[in-house]
């Protein structure tokens, strides 16, 4: 049994991100929501453009209100007024002054704004009843950006605030790497698909469409491969049609060591690596972690990961190992591990043995201190065959290793997945 942080390096290491031109497509900035840049990108575009006011008030020459107080206001004439989005037509000369708006180009001449409010306007001239600071309230072309330097790196996740400076830097075509493909298959003679009537002792196939969503969530195609039963043969069939077109191999069920267990077996006859078979959590021991040799068609080793088939440790298994492979392979440059935070416990939460245990919940603001987390675990059952309070959870408390028992009150460490 490897313990959890232990294996989470372990599969990083295996992994192998996505890169070279073969990984890489151009997509309009509008679809690039959700994406990973793929390349560098460069501005020619200084931000901001050119000089502009940060304020509403008056373009004026430092030198001519560096005098000026409520007793003794300075009178400007006025030139025009500047708009955003028109550029000046004059000059601002000693004695003149421009009315302009917030984002509007400063005119020649003038190297301050005085914002309105310590201004008193009389027709065409305006009383400056303020000494500014020199240069006050005027943004500089290229103050935040010069245009030829680096803007955005390689492996950046594309979210509002990205798209906005690839948007301003108006760059429309976005390089990003293509989506990882992640093949799903659910093991097991007693699994059946939502639709059909249960006969007894059926099981419905939940892993397949738990696994798919959050593969989606996580920026990947999902290529569902179905439900396969527990016969070597077919193992293998499915697991070498997932090979020929996938980059990750997700399958459930058949890593533990009952007398269906195949997935091990035909993963070593298929050439695979085994590297992981049970890992120090519970939920989800039974964890196999595989990787197949790079080919000609797949530049990089395919990873294989055989969860475990109860839903609660498949998912268990998924947010805390499958999901920083994803993260790392999709060509993510950092922040691939799971979002740890300390809460206050308002459950009392069991521990003991020799795994890190994993108890599925709610975690919210305190009512009181919004400063501080409060983790509620779920009600119900926790056993790893009940999926059916983890609907609604959003994180999972861990009870580390060799603590019996975490009191109502105490901290504890909480991986958020969601
Ligand atoms: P296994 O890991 O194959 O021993 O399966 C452990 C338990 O999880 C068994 O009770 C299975 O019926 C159940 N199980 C396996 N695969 C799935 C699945 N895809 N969806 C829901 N339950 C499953
Ligand atoms: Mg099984």
């Amino acid at each position: 049994m490897v313990p959890a942080a232990e294996a989470e390096a372990l599969i990083l290491s295996l992994v192998h991100p996505l890169d070279g031109a073969e990984a890489v497509e151009t997509v309009p900035l509008g679809a690039a929501a959700g994406r990973i840049l793929a390349q560098p990108v460069t501005g020619s575009l200084d931000m901001p453009h050119w000089d502009n006011s940060a304020m509403d008030g008056y373009a004026v020459r430092y030198a001519d209100v560096v005098q000026a107080g409520a007793n003794h206001p300075v009178s400007l004439a006025l030139t025009e007024i500047i708009p955003a989005g028109k550029p000046p037509t004059q000059p601002v000369a000693p004695g003149q002054a421009a009315r302009i708006l917030t984002g509007s180009m400063m005119p020649v001449g003038a190297d301050t704004v005085v914002m309105q409010e310590v201004t008193q306007r009389q027709g065409d001239q305006v009383f400056i009843l303020e000494a500014p600071q020199p240069g006050q309230f005027v943004r500089h072309r290229g103050s935040f950006y010069q245009a030829g330097q680096p803007l955005m790196s390689a492996g950046t996740a594309l979210g509002g605030p990205e798209l906005a400076v690839l948007a301003a830097a108006q760059c429309v075509q976005v390089p990003v790497f293509r989506r990882l493909r992640v093949a799903i298959l659910s093991t097991g003679d007693e699994l059946v698909n939502p639709e059909t009537p249960l006969q007894p002792g059926q099981i419905v196939d939940s892993n397949q469409y738990a696994l798919a969503a959050l593969v989606q969530a996580a920026g990947a195609e999902a290529i569902l491969l179905g439900i396969v039963p527990d016969q070597p043969e077919a193992l293998a069939v499915a697991i070498r049609s997932a090979l020929s077109r996938s980059d990750v191999i997700l399958s459930s069920g058949g890593v533990s060591v009952g007398d269906f267990d195949y997935v091990d077996h035909i993963l070593t006859d298929l050439g695979a690596t085994l590297h992981i078979r049970a890992v120090a959590v519970r939920p989800g021991k039974p964890l196999t972690v595989a990787t197949f040799p790079a080919t000609a068609t797949q530049p990089s080793p395919t990873l294989y990961f055989g969860l475990p088939g109860n839903p609660v440790s498949a998912l268990v298994s998924f947010w805390r190992f499958v999901e920083p492979a994803l993260r790392k392979r999709s060509g993510l440059r950092e922040n691939w591990s799971p979002t740890f935070v300390e809460a206050v416990t308002q459950s009392s939460l069991k521990g003991g043995g020799p795994r890190e245990i994993y108890l599925w919940g709610r975690l919210s603001p305190n009512p009181e201190n919004p400063s501080r987390y409060d983790f509620t675990l779920a009600g119900g059952s926790h056993s790893s065959g009940n999926l059916v309070n983890l609907a609604g959870a959003n994180a999972l408390a861990v009870v580390p290793v060799g603590t019996e028992i975490l009191p109502q009150g105490e901290v504890v460490r909480v991986m958020v997945v969601r």
